[in-house]
């Protein structure tokens, strides 16, 4: 990770373009998903989407990822591979998407429940939205990453989930992983403080399970430990005038969800 960039209100309103451009994109794939479909063609509709709109994919090719989304089903965390994996009803699919618009990069993910999910796996995804949430109630100046990680891990414990450590949120805009680094976990007071013009991508990654996570031999996709379900979810938000200003929004795809019941 490079150093934090501090951002001009100027430069906040593109990383806003390229966060709803990401939104957007989410919301296309939520259109799209569900049983019997595959999960490169997901991909494909992402990265047409975000071309056809004047960005670039901001993962593709990033330190070698082949890939426009990550996309993670069930244990798998975060960093999965498109694939042509068919999705199943009860499946969980983690969505995340970077994109590059006007130099400026945007970040978010969404976990997506297909079909008949059950209730423990509906209160993991909920739970963890909450953390994010949560997390972002954190992200005012006066407070520090581990004011932020404290929230998210508090929320998640309280609740029975495990919490990953190996992986975390980050600063974003002018690149896509910036200083500072924002863990899901930490103490209250702790790291690095909250300041005017930064921008922060914050994800929980929490598991059902156990916290422990593994990595794949194909040198990007994490799991769980246990096998256990994991859900993930992801705003990018400036501080800006001394608030939270969160720059990706779940509107569009929770719009497009609630047409498909
Ligand atoms: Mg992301
Ligand atoms: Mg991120």
């Amino acid at each position: 990770m490079s150093k934090v960039f501090y951002k001009s209100l100027e430069d906040i309103e593109k990383i806003r373009e390229s966060s709803l451009l990401v939104s957007k994109t989410l919301a296309e794939v939520a259109k799209n998903i569900g049983e019997g479909v595959k999960t490169i063609h997901l991909n494909k509709i992402a990265e047409e989407f975000i071309r056809d709109h004047g960005g670039v994919p901001a993962f593709l090719n990033y330190h070698g990822f082949p890939y426009s989304l990550c996309i993670s089903l069930n244990d798998q965390v975060v960093h999965g591979f498109p694939s042509e994996y068919q999705i199943k009803d009860g499946d969980i699919v983690s969505v995340d998407c970077g994109v590059i618009l006007n130099d400026f990069f945007g970040d978010s993910a969404y976990t997506f429940p297909i079909g008949n999910v059950n209730a423990d796996t509906l209160k993991l995804l909920e739970v963890t939205k909450e953390c994010l949430k949560l997390g972002i109630e954190k992200a005012v100046v006066g407070m520090r990453v581990g004011d932020v990680g404290y929230a998210v891990q508090e929320h998640a414990e309280k609740n029975g989930f495990g919490v990953v450590k190996e992986l975390v949120g980050h600063g974003v805009g002018v690149k896509l992983h910036e200083k500072p680094e924002v863990p899901n976990y930490g103490k209250r007071g702790s790291g690095i403080k909250l300041e005017e013009g930064m921008v922060i991508a914050i994800e929980p990654m929490i598991n059902a399970g156990k916290a422990g996570v593994k990595f794949w031999e194909d040198g990007w996709t994490v799991s769980t430990i246990d096998q256990k379900l994991s859900a993930h979810y992801e705003h990018t938000v400036a501080i800006k005038k001394g608030k939270a200003d969160v720059l990706s929004t779940f509107e569009y795809i929770e719009q497009v969800l609630q047409q498909k019941d």
